[in-house]
């Protein structure tokens, strides 16, 4: 066991090892490429009885652990979304766990409380939420979703279901065909039923068609359902499309249902004037999330939640209702009451960090360039005649596939985008991944990861353009 002047030594090694290490990430694979069990058949099936060196333990890590590690910090990683960090979110990660504070309540760390009321009103501003929003940091987007979700159903129950369980009412949860996966989860959680769940059809944008989604809505009333919330997507995951915002919000305002938005991916953007279009009309959603553990450079995990009705979510969530509470003085917030967990970790820290050693014009050009790089790759696609675009880009997020004159079997043409995907993916000098657009296999390249540069995007080209020559 270490003593404190062991930890000082070997934090020092470990700092230089950190920086080493993210100074020479691009000599690494990517993926990693181990097989399923690799790793945990070298490991002892037991834990050790005696204590165990440092050095020992690190060189485990260093030659077991990190072959098992794909590298999201890489910036060869376009894969999925990015889940990107920065130097000034690892430092005040590393200052988190030294404090080691559980900030469930004011009182268990009255600062972490009052830096994640300043920092989520920073956020606000930035990014164009309305001044009656409040916001709370949660760890997921699952989770904000699955509170808003909870919220929801509460209010339009008059929390009668925390307090009695469900009655024989059905309720109704509306969102798109290409909503992320975690609203469906969240849906099953909060017992509102799969099946209670529509998923209305989207255009060719891939973005709810709301006459569609107000038919629906109409339709269930008339079955004597309770529609309880609309799950509205800025920036899906498929493709990034956008619903619209303001006729969701008319809608939503018309049949008294909760409006929630998922922008997790995309609100980042919202740093930027030019993508303010994005929620136009977000004065009528009642709850919004973006997560900055994706592309605000704030390390997982760090999800930001805002909500217009703070009374509904406390009363969902408060141990003690909030009709039966006593102000406490200074009107502090106790965020255990504003979410799921009770124990709460100081994640304000790292975003407090980041935004000030970034600036808002930091941040802003970071995510032009992003966005500018993504548009090379585009014009890339776009004029290569062995390669197609599946639907428009609108913000870092590519979607395409290889299509060589010729073919004109669909089956063969999906077949062949799968076999390039893995056939890049196993080289190691990059990572992609892929989604099913209107049945078709689609390439996604996001960029969005902390370091990319053009330099990345040429030689990812040149990969994918060579490779798919040996398929
Ligand atoms: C990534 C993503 C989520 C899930 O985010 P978590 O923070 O991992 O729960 C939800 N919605 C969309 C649109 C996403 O892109």
């Amino acid at each position: 066991m270490l003593n404190n002047s062991e930890f000082r030594k070997q934090a020092h090694q470990f700092v230089d090892w950190m920086a080493d290490f993210l100074e020479n990430i691009e000599e690494l694979p990517v993926k990693s490429q181990v097989m399923p069990g690799e790793i945990i058949d070298q490991l002892p099936i037991s834990p050790p009885l005696e204590p165990e060196s440092m050095d020992t333990i690190f060189h485990d890590f260093q030659k077991i652990i990190l072959p098992g590690i794909t590298h999201w910090q890489s910036p060869n990683f376009f894969a999925y979304f990015p889940a990107n960090s920065s130097y000034p979110s690892l430092l005040a990660e590393m200052l988190t766990a030294t404090l080691g504070a559980q900030c469930m309540v004011w009182e268990t760390s009255p600062a972490a409380a009052e830096l994640e009321e300043l920092v989520l009103n920073w956020i606000k501003k930035m990014i164009g939420i309305p001044e009656n929003f409040h916001g709370v940091i949660q760890d997921t987007a699952s989770t904000a979703t699955l509170t808003a979700l909870l919220t929801a159903r509460e209010k339009i129950s008059s929390y009668r279901i925390n307090e009695k369980g469900f009655d024989d009412k059905k309720f109704r949860v509306y969102c798109s065909s290409e909503t992320h996966s975690s609203i469906e989860k969240g849906v099953k959680i909060a017992g509102l039923g799969k099946e209670n769940l529509v998923k209305i059809e989207v255009d060719e944008n891939f973005a709810i068609q709301t006459e569609k989604l107000e038919k629906a809505i109409i339709e269930d009333i008339q079955n004597g359902y309770i529609p309880v919330c609309i799950i509205a997507s800025i920036g899906t995951t498929g493709s990034t499309a956008i619903d619209p915002l303001k006729p969701l919000g008319e809608i939503a305002a018309k049949y008294k249902i909760w409006l929630h938005v998922d922008a997790a991916f995309a609100g980042t953007a919202l740093i930027l004037d030019e993508y303010k279009w994005m929620i136009e009309g977000i004065e009528q959603a009642d709850s919004f999330v973006f997560n900055p553990h994706k592309w605000m450079f704030t390390n997982f995990d760090c999800s930001a939640y805002y909500v217009k009705d703070k009374d509904a979510l406390l009363n969902t969530f408060s141990i003690n209702p909030e009709y039966l509470r006593t102000k406490t003085a200074g009107q502090v917030n106790d965020y255990r009451d504003w979410g799921i967990q009770l124990g709460r970790r100081f994640r304000a820290l790292k975003l407090w960090f980041v935004i000030r050693n970034y600036g808002i014009n930091g941040l802003q050009e970071k995510i032009r360039e992003h966005i500018s790089l993504a548009k090379e790759f585009e014009l890339w696609v776009d004029e290569n005649e062995d390669f197609e675009l599946i639907t428009p880009r609108t913000l870092s997020l590519v979607c395409f596939r290889y299509n060589p004159s010729g073919i004109k079997n669909e089956e063969a043409i999906n077949q062949m985008n799968e076999k390039l995907l893995h056939s890049i993916n196993s080289q190691g000098k990059m990572f992609l991944s892929h989604t099913r657009l209107n049945g078709k296999y689609t390439l996604r390249m996001v960029f969005g990861q902390t370091n990319v540069e053009r330099k990345h995007v040429s030689r990812a080209i040149k990969i994918i353009g060579q490779t798919s020559k040996m398929i």
